[in-house]
């Protein structure tokens, strides 16, 4: 039995022997209470398949399953699973209860950021207006345009665009200004590109709120802060969608949309359950939502200094791990937004030590255990750490791998 497989069959031991009722959800067909002799490895159900399961030392990247589920949002999702209810009915309650708890005036559970996305575009564009809820991505005779900084366009805009509006980019105030016609269905900004726009988040809500035209922020990867989740709609932002498979650790396939009463309502119509709508096929079920309920109410009561501290704590064990190799660095590093959390930027000297990023990478993938770090560029002489979607046992293990690939290498 290889290092991995004690160390997981352990935790899942521990895992299941803590909720019985929900060990069905790992263990299918698992009917007497598990010992540690009949439990069966949380890897298990990804090797039947071939799949080799990793310790994530990258972060909430979504090609790579982004989170885990605290094991209170597993038991909500199985409790959900056990009863029927009406999918409209527990949309607006799970609605009410995150607004409540976040602050904010409605909420809506997506099936992720970007949902959220199409949903509050599609809200912008048609209201609640079911024969424009029912053509678009036609939009004839419809406001069919949102305005955007240039360098605010990324891969997901395309949740945008799934609307059928056009997206209309402007690099300063008065282009912002002169693009505004009665086409405009709304203006969209994307907080990590805060600092590459002419335009900051605290201006592009004023210009929005001045000129009546409805704003929507992507925050997707912004939590933590916890703040986040009331700043942006103080702001003055009419709109902001989150993750909730990334920092808030719901399902993978959640999200949230946040901001004004008639526009969330509106975002609702144009998505599951609704048959004939622009987002029917981005339907979250009754466990996501109740997973993201328990997830949010985890999120707003769990003490982040402390969860911080681990992470920092993390971190210097990584460090320390690495730091007294020749030619090795290793420093704590927090990105200035998105994922605003600690990592470890390991760096060397190339003349000593004859690896690539890639090299590294692709060491920590194939050896046992699997790790997977933060993706980045192949040829530069630095590999990032993530240590926060990290298990708690799993940072001396990351540590005494990185030591091992570094040590063997230098010349
Ligand atoms: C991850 C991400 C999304 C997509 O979020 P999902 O919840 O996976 O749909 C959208 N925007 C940004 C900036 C992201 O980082």
């Amino acid at each position: 039995m290889n290092r991995f497989f004690t160390r997981w069959s352990r935790r899942q031991f521990l895992t299941t022997a803590a909720i019985t009722p929900t060990a069905g959800l790992l263990a299918t067909g698992c009917q007497t209470a598990p010992t540690e002799e009949n439990a069966i490895p949380v890897d298990d159900i990804y090797s039947r398949l071939g799949v080799r399961p990793f310790i994530n030392a990258a972060g909430t990247y979504t090609a790579l399953t982004a989170s885990l589920i605290p094991q209170e949002v597993a038991t909500a999702m199985h409790e959900a699973s056990r009863q029927y209810v009406s999918l409209g009915e527990l949309h607006q309650a799970a609605g009410e209860r995150i607004a409540s708890l976040v602050g904010s005036e409605a909420a809506l559970v997506t099936s992720g950021c970007a949902a959220a996305l199409t949903q509050a575009t599609a809200a912008c564009v048609c209201g609640s207006d079911v024969a424009a809820i029912r053509q678009i991505p036609d939009t004839t005779g419809l406001k069919n345009q949102v305005i955007l900084q240039k360098s605010h366009r990324f891969g997901y805009d395309h949740a945008i665009r799934n609307v059928g509006v056009d997206l209309v980019e402007v690099e300063t105030r008065e282009e912002l200004e002169a693009a505004i016609s009665e086409k405009t269905a709304m203006l969209f900004f994307l907080n990590f590109a805060n600092d590459q726009g002419q335009i900051d988040r605290e201006e592009f809500a004023s210009l929005g709120q001045e000129t009546g035209i409805p704003t929507l922020i992507d925050a997707a990867a912004d939590l933590p802060p916890v703040e986040n989740l009331r700043i942006f709609t103080e702001m003055g932002f009419d709109l902001a969608a989150f993750s909730g498979g990334k920092g808030l650790r719901g399902p993978q396939c959640s999200g949230l949309l946040l901001g004004r009463r008639d526009l969330v309502d509106a975002a609702y119509l144009n998505g599951s359950p609704h048959s004939n709508s622009v987002a029917r096929i981005a339907k979250v079920g009754k466990e996501e939502i109740m997973g993201l309920t328990r997830a949010v109410e985890l999120y707003v009561e769990k003490d982040h200094e402390a969860e911080w501290n681990e992470w920092e704590s993390r971190v210097r064990t990584i460090i320390a791990g690495v730091s007294d190799i020749p030619g090795v660095t290793a420093n704590q590093f927090v990105p200035h937004i998105a994922n605003e959390v600690p990592h470890v930027a390991i760096t060397w000297d190339s003349t000593r030590i004859n690896l690539t990023r890639d090299d590294v990478a692709n060491a920590l993938r194939e050896g046992e255990p699997r790790i997977e770090a933060r993706p980045g560029a192949g040829d530069t002489s630095r590999l990032d750490i993530g240590v926060w979607m990290m298990e708690p046992e799993d940072a001396p293990v990351v540590a005494a791998r990185c030591s091992e690939i570094f040590r063997d290498a230098v010349a």
